[in-house]
């Protein structure tokens, strides 16, 4: 489990859209898509400028009335977690559905069930397959987790694998059941606390995300992801003088480090008026991922501590050079 963020990817995105997830990078690492899934992307205008993306089909859409369809959803299942094509933060759907070809906007021809996974509430873009093919998949991967953890019944691995298994079939009571009795059976391992409250945080499951966090600090309270959580709840209460403790084994130069974190840190220090540490930390922020120095609400924050401090000359980057 790596909770390292890739400072090259798109910091902004990711620091906009964080929602103060207890563990949000935690969770994405574990949500597998069946690679079977074929990618659905979003065309504006498909006969002019046909997806060029070998493998890549377009997403329904009908031009005057004519095109394809999804119509009606089933067995729904809303979570929250990151957006594979825009990488925003937030409410993804999964649901069966009908493909119609359809006149003037209404459904005439069936194209078949599709199952539609991970749909973006930002972007619309998802991944699809026939239904039936979902169906088979379900039961094989089912299956053969269930075997596989009856001959290891020992192995915490295979029965978390085989929770998010059953999370991303939507089979949300049987891993549900099976979270509890791992929960119970493995209250003593770090990791498993770690990663089942991270799967109930994506459940939306408050007080068992909580428990399960809490014992995790209580068996390793040193350990990087039990600092994480603390600094995000420090941050999360407005106690940034706390998350500062927490923060400190998580600085540049530590594999820990990961500047989302920090930009969270910073703010919370300005809304505290605490603004010469903010800007220490904007300071930083700067050095360690200079895309922010481009964008709008990061330049606002870093004039506005520096207004207030009475700073002559800005830290920030002429916003020229950005384009
Ligand atoms: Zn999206």
């Amino acid at each position: 489990m790596d909770l390292k963020l890739n400072p090259s990817a798109s910091v902004r995105h990711q620091l906009e859209n964080w929602n103060c997830s207890m563990n949000a990078h935690l969770v994405e690492s574990t949500r597998v898509l069946p690679n079977e899934l074929e990618f659905v992307v979003f065309s504006a205008a498909p006969e002019i400028n046909p997806s060029k993306q070998s493998g890549h089909k377009l997403m329904p859409m009908t031009i005057n009335g004519i095109g394809t369809t999804y119509f009606g959803r089933k067995n729904i299942r809303e979570y929250v977690g990151m957006c594979e094509q825009c990488q925003s933060h937030g409410k993804l759907t999964d649901y069966e559905t009908g493909h119609f070809f359809s006149i003037i906007f209404i459904p005439v021809i069936p194209l078949g069930r599709r199952q539609i996974v991970a749909e973006c509430a930002a972007c619309k873009r998802h991944r699809a397959m026939p239904l039936k093919q979902w169906q088979t998949l379900r039961e094989e991967t089912l299956n053969a987790g269930l075997a596989d953890l009856g001959e290891n019944m020992e192995n915490a691995e295979k029965a978390l694998k085989l929770i998010y298994d059953m999370t991303v079939f939507n089979q949300l009571a049987e891993a549900n059941e099976l979270a509890v009795v791992c929960a119970k059976q493995y209250e003593n391992d770090f990791d498993v606390m770690i990663q089942l409250g991270s799967w109930y945080e994506q459940m939306g499951k408050e007080v068992e995300t909580e428990k399960c966090f809490s014992r995790a600090i209580e068996i390793d309270p040193k350990h990087p992801h039990s600092q994480r959580i603390q600094a995000i709840q420090a941050i999360d209460s407005q106690k940034p003088q706390l998350a500062a403790q927490f923060l400190d084994s998580m600085r540049p130069g530590s594999s820990a480090y990961d500047p989302s974190l920090f930009l969270l840190f910073a703010n919370a220090l300005q809304e505290a008026d605490l603004h010469e540490q903010a800007l220490q930390e904007y300071q930083q922020l700067i050095k360690q991922a200079p895309e922010l120095g481009a964008d709008k609400v990061f330049r606002k924050r870093v004039k506005l501590s520096e207004k207030i401090q009475g700073t002559p000359v800005t830290m920030l980057p002429k916003a020229g050079l950005f384009g």
